[in-house]
């Protein structure tokens, strides 16, 4: 074969394509339950909305970007990330002038040129909703609160939320330079990318495996919050508190993504190795003003759905609907095609799921299909039966088998069906 998919992307189809399609459905309902809304954007914006918004010294902007130029020079970006994309669409529409609060959820894929490896890849999906226009922390509760419940909705075990401030533009510059005079004696010890991080964004070394040892003596940035951010913290545990919603506090949680403001706070799965962040989140009041816009406070989540289907609970299943009737159509002769298409569409009419197999192969394969497929009968036609008027009917749990004439076939299975609710 000469053509492979590109190095870290994945083909979904089949079985693997219903528990995405399934977990998808249910986490949209259990999200717009909240009030939120679908937003779909474009995959692709213009590279500068990430370069202000992600910021510069991020590894997103720095080396995971797809950016191309098109055939006018513009120079576009395949998205890494969903929050600026919804930001630029919040302002671009003006709905910062309807004053309220806009809940937005959204689902689909991200790039990032990173090195693949288990749960890791470069076109990833990820769920997330952004809750914009309000300063509230109950809105950050309401977030965190979702991010946990998107996990309990389909049975995962209570994973544990770790929260904290990451303070705001009046307070973290001087954090900052307390960081980096305390580095500053502790060169010899920093990894050879902190060595350099220290100097431009000193607060990424919390993002660090390797450097632990360093972080733990570090100051923290939850004792050194303006009033405002720790009012803000403050609140929010309360409330977290006040809904029986369990959180750990981390003062060593940063995220990799510059826009972050107070809140921030990650799900980890216990079980999962070096990949094990599930969601990550938090409040982004800067944003707007980042995407040119008026200040307009917000938060947000992104899951990754990867990460999230590959460790379902086993007792995950996928919810059937209501079974209206279904019938595999199993021809022997090419001739018999005009009824059986006829017949599976009143099948259909009637709420029912009918498959017609038009390959042309025998008989065995055929009825493997069918029981495949999951349908509760095998309707077969033939030359005989052709002649008869009448398709063998089977089915397919008890093996049975009955003569039905043409013009009663969707009738006489979704009566059968009915029987056997
Ligand atoms: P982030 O936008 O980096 O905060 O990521 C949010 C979530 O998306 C993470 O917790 C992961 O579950 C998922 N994620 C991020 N990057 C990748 C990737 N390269 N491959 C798979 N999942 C990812």
């Amino acid at each position: 074969m000469k053509f492979k998919r590109p190095r870290g992307t994945n083909d979904l189809f089949g079985a693997q394509m219903e528990r995405w399609l399934e977990v998808e459905r249910r986490l949209s309902s259990f999200i717009r339950a909240y009030g939120y809304t679908e937003i779909r954007t474009p995959i692709f914006e213009s590279a500068d909305l990430f370069i202000r918004a992600v910021g510069e010294g991020t590894d997103i902007v720095s080396t995971e970007m797809y950016t191309f130029s098109d055939k006018k020079g513009r120079r576009l970006t395949l998205r890494p990330e969903n929050t600026a994309p919804v930001m630029r669409a919040y302002l671009e529409n003006g709905l910062h002038r309807t004053g309220g609060l806009t809940r937005f959820y959204y689902i689909g894929p991200m790039f990032r040129y990173d090195r693949p490896q288990a749960g890791r890849y470069r076109q990833f999906h990820q769920i997330g909703v952004e809750a914009i226009g309000s300063r509230n922390p109950a809105v950050d509760a309401e977030v965190i609160e979702i991010s946990l419940g998107i996990y309990g909705t389909l049975g995962f075990p209570p994973l544990d939320v770790r929260l904290n401030s990451v303070g705001c533009p009046v307070c973290r510059p001087a954090f900052k330079e307390i960081l980096k005079n305390e580095l500053e004696g502790m060169k010899d010890s920093l990894c050879v990318n902190c060595g350099e991080r220290a100097l431009i964004n000193p607060l990424r070394i919390f993002d660090c495996k390797e450097c632990d040892e360093v972080k733990r003596r570090l100051p923290v940035i939850t004792d050194h919050l303006c009033d405002e951010c720790r009012e803000h913290f403050v609140r929010l545990k309360l409330i977290l508190d006040g809904l029986g919603i369990g959180f750990i506090h981390d003062p060593l949680l940063v995220r990799g993504l510059d826009y972050y403001s107070k809140t921030a706070f990650e799900i980890l799965h216990p079980e999962l190795g070096a990949q094990n962040a599930l969601c990550g989140g938090g409040r982004y009041d800067g944003l707007a003003e980042d995407c040119g816009g008026v200040f307009t406070p917000a938060v947000g989540f992104s899951a990754g759905l990867e990460r999230l289907i590959g460790t379902l609970p086993e007792n995950f299943a996928i919810d059937g609907e209501v079974d209206e009737g279904s019938a595999y159509f199993v021809l022997l002769e090419g001739s018999v095609e005009i009824q059986a298409l006829a017949a599976a569409n009143e099948l259909r009419e009637g709420g029912g799921r009918a498959v017609v197999d038009l390959s042309g192969r025998g008989l065995k394969k055929q009825l493997k299909a069918a029981s495949d497929g999951g349908f509760s009968f095998a309707v077969i036609i033939g030359a005989d039966e052709m002649r008869s008027g009448e398709a063998a009917v089977k089915d397919l749990v008890s093996g049975e088998q009955e003569m039905v004439s043409f013009n009663s076939l969707a009738s006489y299975i979704r009566n059968r069906t009915e029987e056997g609710r």
